[in-house]
């Protein structure tokens, strides 16, 4: 038995994984809105979480990544009608640790399910005054103060920040924050870099550090 956080916008869908998943004894917790994922699950991480990618107020993966920047290391099963490599490839960027393309069997989630659950390895814990990523309106926030930013500035600033301490490898950065590929100059990266480190400013507070040559370490 464990504790599951469900985000599907599709009434539908989300009674029958509710009803599905309480019957073979897990506590559920079910939103049709990033905006609720982000409030419901960050005050009380469930132990493992089902997005939809296609969210009326977001997109799961952005979801996701708000998620761990704060702090939340539940594993995280992608649900996408999409199912095309590019969006495989962002959802795994994005944090997530699997992916079902709709429809799917009820019996193929549990068993996707049990296995995420076996693998789930905990993270560092986040300091209670670090900025917050706010998944549906690609916001950044700090106590009242808040500045917006780009989907790529999210992206970026997300992934950095679901690692604290770490570097993460310029490639990598810039996987997650152009999912959809393309070319990226060292230059572009470095001024997105810039740019965020300035609103990083305007809500006062958390550092990137540079690694020549290598990546970025958020604080
Ligand atoms: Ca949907």
């Amino acid at each position: 038995m464990a504790t599951v956080g469900v985000c599907e916008d599709e009434p539908g869908l989300r009674s029958v994984l509710t009803r599905a998943l309480r019957n073979v004894g897990h506590e559920v917790q079910a939103v049709a809105l990033a905006s609720e994922a982000m409030r419901a699950f960050r005050e009380t991480p469930p132990q493992v979480l089902i997005l939809d990618i296609g969210l009326p107020d977001g997109d799961g993966r952005d979801l996701c990544l708000a998620l761990r920047a704060s702090g939340v290391d539940a594993p995280v099963l992608f649900l996408t009608a999409r199912d095309g490599l590019h969006d495989k490839v962002a959802g795994f960027e994005a944090g997530g640790d699997d992916y079902l393309s709709k429809p799917f069997e009820l019996e193929e989630l549990r068993v996707r399910l049990d296995a995420l659950l076996r693998r789930r390895t905990p993270v560092a814990s986040v300091p209670a005054d670090q900025p917050l990523l706010d998944g549906s309106r690609h916001a950044l926030t700090r106590g009242d103060r808040e500045v917006t930013l780009s989907p790529t500035e999210f992206r970026l600033l997300g992934r950095l920040m679901a690692q604290p301490g770490q570097v993460v490898r310029r490639h990598t950065l810039v996987a997650a924050a152009w999912p959809m590929g393309g070319q990226v100059s060292d230059n572009t990266l470095d001024s997105y870099v810039r740019r965020i480190r300035r609103k990083l400013d305007d809500v006062g507070g958390g550092a990137i550090t540079t690694l020549r040559g290598v990546g970025y370490r958020w604080q």
